[in-house]
């Protein structure tokens, strides 16, 4: 099982900063602190965050 640390990541049960990581086990990925017991199943990646700017960059149309 692999480990990585997600850089800034604040844990949503304890708030501490830099404690959460995700746990990679074949094509099981969860979310875990380690400093708590808190645990998620579904982890939020990095490269598919839903980033408020780039939602609004892809809202804009032009009406004929
Ligand atoms: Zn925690």
């Amino acid at each position: 099982m692999k480990k990585r640390f997600i850089a800034g990541a604040v844990c949503p049960q304890c708030n501490s900063q830099d404690t959460i990581m995700v746990l990679i086990d074949g094509d099981n990925e969860k979310v875990a602190c380690a400093n708590c017991d808190y645990e998620q199943a579904k982890p939020e990646p990095e490269t598919h965050s839903s980033r408020p700017e780039e939602e609004q960059v892809i809202g804009i149309f032009k009406p004929e």
